[in-house]
């Protein structure tokens, strides 16, 4: 594997063309231990991002390791400028991508805002557990972390050092709007667990509409310990299913379960997400789709999100 654990790629550089390099290779594999053992020989001492992508047995920074960037990218100025650098860290606090199953921009129809100011809120928070909060709107925990809905300005809020702040995150919003408008009563939870193709609209999740699970197979698939963390991290709970399965709770009746097998010699890894069956009394095939994309781009982002 020729991309080095700091990110660098070894297959693109002359150097490694004419002999006089070798690849640093992946935190996890062979080549990292040879490559320090050379650079302990040779230089008696080793790279710093090597040695601690190898001790913590992560193979990519850029992909794997939470503290990226850490100080040791910080103290530079190799492999990375500062400029790279400060785009990192501001780019990974973004929220998601706003783009529908179709890569169409998420759109909020005004109407359903409208709708949602006009439900009885003492129903909806006995359906839903979401709390009324004093502002007239309603507070709901969606996986680790409380969101207001606050239907008189219309948008989400997030609390940032005591303070309910505005909140862009459009899929979000969306599929927020979508269950708050559609919960029509106290749905059963733990009674009928589903896979997609069990959904009354799997046709749907075909081809395009695909569920978008393989950035989670590609960060976690060799990694259970990172997908336990990061489940962990978003309050999931774990069950006794696959390698590696957790309960996350997008919202406080509608969990979904995440499953991760580990992969061998014959198999590849996998995941896949299980629902229950009342997700379907909420939410049409669309919307799954956006409440599991949000989902798994949080367990993606780990502690930052
Ligand atoms: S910074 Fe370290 S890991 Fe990256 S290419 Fe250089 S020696 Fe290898
Ligand atoms: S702490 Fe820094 S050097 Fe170590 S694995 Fe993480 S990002 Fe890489």
């Amino acid at each position: 594997m020729p991309t080095s654990a700091c990110g660098i790629n070894c297959d693109v550089c002359k150097l490694k063309l004419m002999g006089i390099c070798s690849s640093c290779g992946a935190g996890k594999s062979p080549e990292a231990r040879k490559k320090l053992e050379a650079q302990n020989r040779i230089f008696g001492n080793t790279c710093a991002i090597l040695s601690c992508a190898c001790m913590n047995n992560l193979s990519y920074c850029l992909r794997d390791c939470l503290m990226f960037p850490c100080d040791n990218f910080r103290a530079g100025p190799y492999p990375f400028s500062p400029g790279f650098l400060a785009m990192q860290e501001r780019r990974r606090r973004q929220t998601p991508p706003a783009l529908t199953h179709n890569n169409t921009p998420v759109a909020i129809p005004p109407e359903y805002w409208e709708f949602l100011e006009k439900r009885d809120v003492h129903q909806l928070c006995n359906f839903t557990f979401a709390e009324p909060h004093p502002s007239g709107g309603l507070l709901f925990r969606f996986l680790q972390e409380d969101i207001l809905i606050d239907t008189k300005e219309r948008c989400l809020r997030r609390l940032k050092e005591g303070i309910w702040e505005k909140t862009e995150d459009p899929l979000l919003e969306l599929i927020t709007l979508l269950y708050f408008n559609n919960v029509k009563s106290l749905l059963p939870v733990g009674k009928d667990i589903v896979g997609v193709n069990d959904l009354k609209e799997a046709h749907f999740f075909r081809g395009p509409h695909t569920l978008k699970l393989s950035p989670l197979l590609e960060r976690y698939g060799n990694d259970p310990n990172g997908f336990k963390d990061a489940a962990e991290y978003l309050g999931g709970k774990a069950v006794d299913m696959a390698t590696s399965g957790y309960r996350l709770l997008p919202f406080p009746r509608v969990p979904l379960y995440y499953l991760l097998w580990k992969g061998d010699d014959e198999f590849k890894p996998k995941i896949s997400v299980l629902f229950e069956r009342s997700i379907e009394d909420c939410f049409e095939a669309d919307a799954i789709w956006g409440l599991v994309t949000r989902v798994s781009f949080a367990l993606l982002k780990g502690p930052a999100c």
